[in-house]
């Protein structure tokens, strides 16, 4: 047997190495999205109608990079910029990764 041909098994192989770069790739989209998204940042924080929702919202959304339950770890006011922002961190319970989320709290405007 002289012929040396790529065994199927190293095939599958190559296979799942390019579909997990193709993954990591997705991630790293969706994690530019979440920094852009409402929240994700604190040139764009999420606009909430009063505090005791904050911690609900920031679970609420899924992890950037897997889609996994995000959970929150702390909970604090961000006097960086003009307005108080309140951040709160999170990790993701499924890939360990840490997240932040800003939010600015602005009360119903009487109508
Ligand atoms: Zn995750």
């Amino acid at each position: 047997m002289a012929n040396k041909k790529r065994s199927p098994k190293r095939s599958e192989q190559l296979q799942a190495r390019k579909l997990d770069s193709k993954l990591v790739k997705i991630g790293n989209d969706k994690a530019r999205l979440f920094v852009l998204s409402p929240g994700g940042s604190r040139l764009h924080p999420m606009e909430v109608g009063s505090t005791a929702v904050i911690e609900g919202r920031a679970a609420s959304v899924p992890c950037p990079q897997c889609d996994g339950r995000l959970a929150v770890k702390d909970h604090s006011v961000d006097r960086q910029g003009k307005v108080a922002l309140r951040r709160v961190k999170l990790r993701c319970v499924d890939c360990a990764s840490p997240q932040s989320m800003w939010f600015r709290v602005a009360p119903p405007r009487p109508n």
